[in-house]
């Protein structure tokens, strides 16, 4: 862990350093060793919250970007079950940064424990099996109302590039049609021939393929942010009413604006807000 009480304040390790765990009470001893991130372990037990992950040099550069007081916060659920988040911000919103895979059974307690919560996904273990594809136009704008997009697949080279239908062509053979009605038909136009009206209403939107997905994530009733090292999260979503799965693309700065300003994790990045320093 980060953190251990001394006199009741929360400390970063120090060699030598002898506190108390901010949950059990018991005692807890530094390590500060040459070749390990400096943490706090339990004197002599494994540690006392069995949710715990050891730390990566990830999950503390994620919680680097929150003021201490939001880091490791130990939560109390109404029949006195405890846990220790990742992160809490002032506005009641959990994160967890979560590296290693984890089963559906844990990842639904912690939802269901958390229940105001999202999780922030290392991508870096899976990134080679996650493909990126064409982006796709903002669900709701007009011009993506009419469109059916097939869905994008590794090694579906069309596909992946952009082909739609539009569904006010299909409905000239069979009106009444919907999105999700759709049996097939219709003639496939290529996004690459040039749509500057669909380009243009791009929001964030994007399809991609995960092959062998780790499949908790897909399910999850929490948002599920996945962080593969860049500049901006791809939150897992439904794109429309076909079902299509699509990433949403949400800047790390404006995800770290909105969690510590929203009240509810739906919320985050459903809104705009001027951002300091931008015009
Ligand atoms: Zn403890």
């Amino acid at each position: 862990m980060e953190f251990a009480l001394i006199d009741g304040l929360k400390r970063e390790p120090f060699l030598g350093g002898r506190g108390n765990c901010g949950m059990c009470g018991s005692a807890m001893v530094a390590k500060c060793g040459p070749r390990v991130m400096h943490h706090w372990a339990h004197f002599g037990r494994r540690n006392c919250d069995p949710w715990w992950e050891n730390e990566t040099p990830w999950h503390r550069a994620w919680k680097s970007q929150f003021p201490i007081e939001c880091r490791e916060v130990v939560h109390f659920a109404d029949d006195g079950e405890i846990h220790r988040a990742d992160i809490k911000t002032p506005t009641g919103i959990v994160i967890e940064v979560q590296h290693s895979a984890m089963t559906d059974a844990e990842r639904l307690s912690r939802e269901a424990f958390y229940q105001n919560m999202v999780w922030v996904i290392d991508g870096a273990p899976f990134s080679k099996n996650f493909d990126f594809y064409h982006l796709l136009p903002c669900p709701k704008s007009d011009v993506a109302k009419d469109l059916l997009w097939l869905k994008a697949k590794r090694h579906q080279d069309g596909a992946n590039a952009g082909i739609f239908l539009r569904i006010s062509e299909v409905r000239k053979d069979d009106p009444g049609v919907e999105k999700e009605t759709w049996k097939g038909g219709g003639e496939m136009h290529f996004l690459c021939h040039g749509y500057p009206e669909i380009d243009l209403a791009y929001c964030g939107h994007q399809q991609y393929d995960w092959v062998r997905p780790r499949r908790t994530w897909l399910d999850a009733s929490c948002p599920v942010y996945i962080d593969f090292g860049e500049d901006w999260l791809a939150r897992l979503q439904t794109y429309d009413e076909t079902g299509l799965a699509c990433i949403f693309r949400v800047a790390k700065r404006k995800f770290i604006h909105d969690v510590m300003t929203e009240a509810s994790a739906a919320d985050i990045a459903t809104r705009f807000y001027p951002l300091p320093g931008s015009r």
